[in-house]
């Protein structure tokens, strides 16, 4: 049986520590949420303020173009594109991930009704976040067409039909850190005439992606989960770029335009993926997700995502193993895949019968003591297939494996205590 001692000479020996030296973590914490809201860069604050005082305050519009602040979207998505598979070009900055798995999705439906007319239906899990799940039952009911969910992955390649539009998923599950052969579902997809639409909202910055690798037709992903862009920051859109120019997307607005400032009454889209691009970028948005990107980009000196997956890798099988051992006599259970290729870099743990109902206020109780993760809610009537859900997100890039033996300790004496059991734990913000 390891100790903690085992830990701490896992972090003396790992190579990607330095990389934690980047973020301003408060003393203290345990941040196992990255997957939620990633961590605040030590760059970012200095950026902002350089942007608002130097570049907004000192050129006001000028800094349109001494700035370059028109082209962000783009820079920035060249940034991204390194770390999911994309070229240059491909890949921009704009929007939020909602509004952006509109516009790719409303393409996709459009190309389906174009080439092939009897194809009205999206596939999709019932577990992907709501989100995703409305954005497509709006589209579905503009169109015509129709939202299939499916309950497990076994059920996906039966919907690989005649009937199959688009199948749109998100790589690594929200709530139970499944992470999607994004290849193989491409592939087979595509084997049956149908589009992909793919979330990466819990894969860019926390697994290696590789779109073009696997031949993805759309994705979109995340600004402020594991690429620390700071709350409510821009998310990124990549289209293959087969089908960059075949449709312009329905949110056709001026910054899309083939030619902003000629100001023309009727709309032309510009050439390639800036035609995604909706309204005026988000400058100071985009600044702070540059800081972000580039946390994870400065690991390309020392291996890029592959080292980093392999970290994730180490320390979310030791968090999966110790609960186990350590607080399965409590009734806790990993939920998430034991199997790396099927994991993200999220461990999600649950709690047998009679503490089923238990895990919002045992997170609460973590969160006391300086362990933050999160609670996602079960479905109250079969909590035995959907539980209740006590979520851990590790980022290679600042958690160390310590880190992880102190969380499933503070688990196991919350547990242990019964201190989760204090009304304090047991009263529900708004935000879980
Ligand atoms: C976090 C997340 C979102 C967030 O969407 P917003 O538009 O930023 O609110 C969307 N989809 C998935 C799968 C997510 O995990």
């Amino acid at each position: 049986m390891k100790t903690r001692d085992d830990y701490l000479a896992l972090d003396a020996a790992d190579p990607l520590r330095g990389l934690r030296e980047q973020f301003s973590l408060p003393a203290g914490v345990i941040y196992l949420d990255g997957n939620s809201l990633g961590v605040l860069p030590k760059a970012t604050a200095a950026r902002v303020q350089d942007v608002i005082t130097r570049e907004w305050g000192g050129d006001l519009i000028k800094a349109w173009n001494t700035a370059d602040w028109m082209h962000l979207p783009e820079r920035v998505g060249d940034k991204i594109a390194r770390l999911v598979g994309a070229a240059p070009g491909e890949l921009v900055v704009a929007d939020s991930t909602s509004l952006n798995l509109y516009k790719v999705l409303a393409a996709a439906i459009r190309i389906a009704q174009q080439d092939a007319p009897q194809r009205k239906l999206i596939v999709s899990e019932r577990s992907n976040f709501p989100t995703d799940l409305y954005i497509a039952e709006s589209l579905c009911q503009q169109h015509g067409f129709s939202l299939k969910l499916v309950d497990s992955v076994e059920e996906i390649p039966a919907t690989l039909n005649a009937e199959l539009a688009v199948l749109m998923l998100t790589e690594v599950n929200y709530r139970t850190g499944y992470k999607h052969d994004m290849a193989a579902l491409t592939a087979a997809a595509q084997a049956a005439g149908a589009l992909t639409v793919w979330d990466l909202a819990h894969s860019a910055g926390a697994v290696p992606v590789d779109l073009k690798g696997a031949n993805a037709d759309f994705a979109i992903g995340c600004g402020y989960k594991y690429l620390n862009g700071g709350p409510g920051a821009p998310a990124f859109v990549w289209v293959h770029p087969r089908h960059t120019d075949s449709f312009w997307q329905p949110l056709s607005g001026w910054m899309g335009h083939a030619a902003p400032f000629e100001f023309t009454p009727s709309y032309q889209p510009a050439p390639g993926i800036r035609r995604y691009v909706c309204g005026t970028p988000s400058v100071i948005g985009a600044s702070a997700l540059e800081c972000g990107v580039d946390t994870v980009l400065a690991a390309e000196a020392h291996g890029g995502m592959a080292a980093l997956r392999e970290k994730s890798l180490a320390l979310t099988e030791a968090f999966a193993a110790l609960a186990e051992a350590r607080c399965g006599e409590y009734g806790v259970y990993v939920v998430s895949p034991r199997e790396p290729a099927r994991r993200g870099s999220q461990v999600c743990l649950a709690l047998k019968s009679p503490l089923q109902e238990a895990g919002y206020a045992v997170v609460q109780a973590l969160i006391a003591r300086g362990v933050i993760g999160d609670f996602r809610a079960g479905d109250p009537a079969r909590l035995d297939q959907v539980p209740h859900i006590l979520r851990f997100g590790f980022t290679p890039l600042y958690i160390g494996f310590v880190e992880v033996w102190d969380a499933v300790e503070h688990l196991r004496q919350v547990l242990a205590s019964g201190e989760w059991q204090e009304p304090r734990f047991n009263t529900k913000g708004a935000v879980t």
